[in-house]
């Protein structure tokens, strides 16, 4: 089929309807066309700014073919969608990215293997199919190691440091007893993300790195520019550009890397989508991440990812709303903060209700302001 530019005034349609979907929405209405999203979430952040929602479930077949019917381009903003769901969808309109991206990259397990087969630099891991598995498996790391869910993990849901292979069957236990890998844990100097953008005829652009903190498995914080090597920095855009090239990839893939001493990259985690560390690029860049997606899957030319500003941005969690209302007057008092809030009611603790992004002379002074604006929220 050959690839067409899905034109301005076209409309696009988001499988999922979360903060991403919310920012991806936005960009596209901004470029002039019309976006309807899929989720099975009531009054989701996607919902509130989009012409038209399917509230229905992803296991609804009439559901999903009347909201393919309704679109030109199907995108997603998480990647957990069911198979079943884009195989009811994808001879209806291009699902961007495919099947194949999703199916690989919603499995630990077979991301991991996918990476071994082409040689990209990962740390040592092993299968665990099976509880039994632990007996053999474990006494070929050097512990401590790290237990993760091969299914549905995001934010270091399901996932465990162990110590001992007492520990390895507790914490198996603690995450379902379901498939899993067992990982070397490495003591890391740094991490990093790239978000790469390739179009539908294969051109390619990348944001970062980006320097990410986190925080009990949480993205805390990011900022760029990343205070790292230029070859560093070229070897991050090259893997990236090269498991883009390899998966097929139309969209954006946030690769997320492990920076050890100054010179030794490991990827960690692939995300064939917008990332929470590339909200930054709102602010601090020429294009942001969302609008470049956009531009992707509809095959329009791809925007300059140049930083305009050293920028940091820090995660809003509900946490901050457990005592009363965050302050948004304190942080907005500074007028380099850029304030972003995702329209979610109820702010449970952990769940990312928004974020803040700073922006200053340095990447350090925008790493300080952030914080001290985040602060400011519960002063
Ligand atoms: P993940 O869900 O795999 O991205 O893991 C979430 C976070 O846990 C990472 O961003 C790291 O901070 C930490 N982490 C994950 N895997 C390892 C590992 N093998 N060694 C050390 N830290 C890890």
């Amino acid at each position: 089929m050959p690839d067409k530019t899905i034109l301005p005034g076209s409309t696009i349609g988001i499988l999922g309807g979360g903060q991403l979907g919310r920012m991806l929405a936005q960009a596209a209405e901004q470029l002039g066309y019309h976006v309807i999203g899929y989720t099975p979430e009531a009054n989701s952040p996607l919902s509130q700014v989009c012409e038209k929602t399917f509230c229905a479930s992803f296991e609804d077949k009439d559901k999903l073919q009347e909201f393919a019917k309704a679109v030109d381009v199907i995108t997603i903003e998480f990647e957990n969608i069911p198979s079943s769901a884009i195989e009811q969808i994808e001879n209806i309109a291009p699902v961007r990215p495919a099947k194949n991206v999703l199916y690989i990259t919603q499995n630990r397990l077979r991301e991991k293997q996918f990476l071994h087969k082409n040689k990209f630099p990962i740390v040592p891991f092993g299968e665990i199919a099976s509880e039994e598995n632990i007996e053999t498996v474990l006494p070929k790391f050097q512990l401590p190691a790290v237990l993760k869910t091969a299914g549905f993990g995001y934010d270091g849901k399901g996932q465990a440091k162990i110590e001992t292979i007492k520990e390895a069957h507790i914490a198996y236990k603690k995450i379902g007893a379901k498939e899993a890998i067992i990982e070397q844990f490495i003591s890391f100097d740094k991490e990093i993300s790239v978000i790469g953008a390739r179009s539908t005829d294969g051109s390619f652009a990348a944001f970062g790195p980006i320097e990410n903190q986190h925080k009990n498995h949480i993205l805390d914080v990011s900022v760029v520019p990343a205070n790292t090597s230029a070859e560093i920095q070229n070897q991050a855009i090259n893997i990236t550009k090269s498991i883009m090239e390899n998966l097929d990839v139309i969209g954006l893939l946030c690769v997320e890397f492990f920076l050890v001493g100054k010179d030794k990259l490991y990827v960690n985690e692939l995300a064939p989508r917008p990332h929470n560390s590339g909200h930054l690029t709102l602010n601090a860049c020429i294009t942001s991440q969302f609008e470049q997606h956009i531009k992707a899957i509809t095959g329009l030319p791809l925007g300059d990812t140049s930083i305009i500003r050293s920028s940091a941005m820090a995660n809003l969690l509900g946490d901050i709303w457990s005592k009363r209302t965050p302050k948004w007057t304190n942080a907005l008092s500074n007028k380099d903060i850029h304030l972003y809030l995702y329209g979610k009611s109820e702010a449970r603790p952990g769940r990312k209700m928004g974020h803040l992004t700073a922006c200053a002379a340095t990447a350090e002074k925008a790493y300080e302001l952030a914080i001290k604006a985040r602060h400011s929220l519960s002063e």
